[in-house]
């Protein structure tokens, strides 16, 4: 810590304080960690030292003096590499750890992260592993086509498929691409049949198979007999029929399955492994060549750290899960004495997450001011006993959980007699100020409890109502719906905290709301390590100085389901390479959507929004409601904003 700054609050809490509290150092892996100066460092190749790190809050200012505020997602490109390596090299030690006499090529799936200059970056990346893509849709298939022209490549088509997705597939295998159709529906074979018969050229066909392993967790029914994509075993073998009559089974090269996204629990992949090397054998044994089995997404992040098998987190690393992959199906492989499979993972969130952080600033707080208002001399009855309470709250002194009961009592009296308050206020007994002292002298109570107790040993459900009693709500410059949609619609935690101050203690605790005006459009829900908390310590705002709070672990499917809820457009984004001497590179920026692109989205012409304005202002100058300078201002307002960021700025 900073010898040179003794102010008080600096004093007795240290940076490890601060990593302990939110987490980092469980969750943050080797990227991310909180410098001598108490912001985030970041390490963008996993390496500690100084030289290949950055100051996040350093950065943030920089990029703010090239006109790219908050809020802004940072992408590191070299964390992106450095995970496609990670899971590569994992897998790599696996094979050699179990002897496997077989290869791992992956696959990056489109739909995690469609940006161009991500997908991109993971081909540029991928390349010396011949890592490919997969696609979902048509559209994800003329990314993964015209951006994937290694030849080693695998393109995994999978998703609803109509005879031009077909077709398209089939004809690019003669352009040199390695394109594997993957039967998903019944009646997709039939389609695959007559295309071929149509070109006179046959695709790579892969099946996908419905496991019958359990799942838990929040994709549990997305697996099993009534998963939504899949074949059921009988569908399986009539499927192999027909590819073999029409002198297709030549092509069955691969086995597909998905058991959802965000494994937690280690041991439902090893069972969902089990049964799809035996089918996998038993196709083989069908007579179909195949040579590789996909073991599909699902490689979790701990979000939280924890290593549980809870939502936020998962109780294996990822060695853990090439390890599985690789035993469990050269265990089966070797009893069948049937050759090894080439091993395919379509892992996007655990690619795609670490990379990228979003930093919002705060615009302000509501916070509940809890300083002792003056005695008036004659107080009404509710005020005059929730300032006795209080006293007595002060002088209670809790040592080894004695005396918690009484503190407990006190606050039981202090919510009493607010809710008198109130109720006399109701009624019109009492007025307006004797309400908001009343109101005061309950969040005082409540302050001074919670700084009585020791060690956080609070009383069960009331500490939950103490603790929101005197929450601060954080106005984030960000909309949750453009984001962070998952921590609304799923629930989702990603860690959150503060990019600097952290060599200061939080003193105080809130939570976020956002610009819209929605009332789910708040964060508050928080990593707690494996469970989660309602509110999040965080510092005072200083008055002029920009508080920024970060989101880490968002790279993965948030901008893309993302919406343009109040009409709140995409953020600035911009991806940082580190140079070799010392210090970065800004590779590409990318401005976020202005006022008017997202007017335009909803089809409204901003030109003639803003003709409509200057008619209606010339109209108030002729009726001289109007000056013409201040007319020109309000046109001038206007056309301005047209052209800039939908968030809030500065100027
Ligand atoms: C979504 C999806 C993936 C990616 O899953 P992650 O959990 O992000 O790795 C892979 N394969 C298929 C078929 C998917 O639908």
């Amino acid at each position: 810590m900073k010898e040179t700054n003794t102010s008080q609050s600096q004093a007795n809490w240290s940076i490890e304080q601060s990593s302990e509290l939110y987490g980092l150092q469980r969750w943050g892996e080797e990227y991310f960690s909180i410098n001598e100066l108490g912001n985030i460092a970041v390490h963008p190749q996993g390496k500690k030292d100084k030289d290949s790190s950055l100051d996040l809050l350093e950065l943030v200012k920089e990029l703010e003096s090239r006109n790219l505020q908050t809020p802004i997602l940072i992408r590191f490109d070299d964390i992106l590499e450095d995970r496609i390596n990670k899971i590569h090299l994992a897998f790599k030690k696996a094979i050699s750890d179990y002897k496997y006499p077989g290869k791992y090529q992956g696959v990056f799936p489109i739909k995690c992260n469609q940006h161009r200059h991500v997908v991109e970056e993971i081909i540029t990346c991928g390349k010396k592993w011949n890592f490919g893509l997969e696609a979902g849709s048509k559209a994800e298939l003329l990314i993964a086509l015209s951006l994937v022209d290694n030849p080693k490549a695998l393109l995994i088509c999978n998703g609803y498929k109509d005879k031009r997705y077909i077709e398209t597939a089939i004809l690019a295998r003669q352009l040199g691409r390695k394109p594997v159709i993957v039967i998903e529906q019944v009646n997709e074979v039939e389609r695959i049949i007559s295309a071929s018969k149509e070109i006179g050229a046959a695709p790579l066909i892969g099946i996908r198979a419905k496991l019958s392993s359990d799942s838990s967790g929040r994709w549990a029914e997305s697996i099993g007999e009534n998963a939504k994509f899949g074949l059921s075993i009988p569908d399986i073998l009539v499927t192999i029929e027909k590819l073999k009559k029409a002198n297709l089974l030549n092509e069955l090269k691969l086995l597909h399955f998905h058991i959802g996204s965000q494994i937690n629990d280690i041991a439902i992949l090893k069972d969902a492994l089990q049964e799809a090397s035996q089918i996998y054998i038993e196709l083989n044994r069908q007579g179909a060549p195949m040579g590789y089995l996909d073991v599909g997404g699902g490689l979790g992040i701990d979000y939280d750290g924890s290593k549980t098998a809870t939502a936020g987190s998962t109780n294996y690393s990822l060695q853990n899960y090439a390890n599985d992959v690789v035993a469990t199906v050269r265990e089966s492989c070797k009893e069948k004495n049937i050759l090894v499979p080439t091993l395919i993972s379509e892992s996007g969130r655990s690619i795609a997450s670490h990379f990228s952080i979003l930093i919002f600033n705060i615009l302000g707080t509501s916070s509940t001011p809890s300083n002792i208002p003056l005695t008036t001399g004659s107080e009404c009855l509710p005020v005059h006993n929730l300032r006795e309470t209080y006293h007595i709250i002060k002088h209670i002194i809790v040592k080894d959980n004695e005396n918690i009961s009484s503190l407990q009592e006190a606050w039981n009296d202090a919510i009493k007699f607010k809710n008198d308050a109130l109720t006399s206020f109701r009624l019109g007994y009492i007025g307006l100020r004797e309400r908001a002292i009343a109101e005061q002298l309950s969040w005082a109570c409540a302050k001074s409890i919670l700084t009585t107790l020791p060690n956080k040993h609070l009383f069960s459900e009331e500490s939950k109502m103490l603790y929101s009693s005197i929450a601060n709500t954080y106005y984030a410059n960000l909309s949750i719906f453009r984001s962070a949609p998952d921590t609304w619609a799923i629930n989702q935690l990603f860690p959150i905290m503060p990019i600097h101050r952290l060599n200061e203690k939080p003193t105080e605790i809130g939570h976020f709301a956002d610009l819209t005006c929605d009332s789910d459009g708040k964060i508050a829900n928080f990593i707690n390590n494996g469970k989660s908390k309602k509110l999040l310590e965080l510092h005072k705002v200083n008055y002029n100085e920009n508080y920024f709070i970060g989101m880490f672990l968002s790279g993965a499917y948030q901008e893309v389901m993302g919406n343009l809820h109040n009409l709140f457009g995409t953020t600035n984004s911009a991806h940082i390479r580190l140079l070799k001497e010392k210090g970065y590179k800004l590779d590409h920026v990318v401005r976020g959507n202005t006022k008017s692109d997202v007017l335009k989205a909803m089809e409204h012409n901003p030109k003639q929004l803003l003709e409509r304005l200057r008619i209606s202002s010339e109209k108030a100058i002729q009726q001289g409601t109007l000056k013409i300078k201040d007319a020109q201002r309000l046109m001038d307002h206007l056309e301005t904003s047209m052209h800039q960021s939908t968030y809030l700025q500065d100027q």
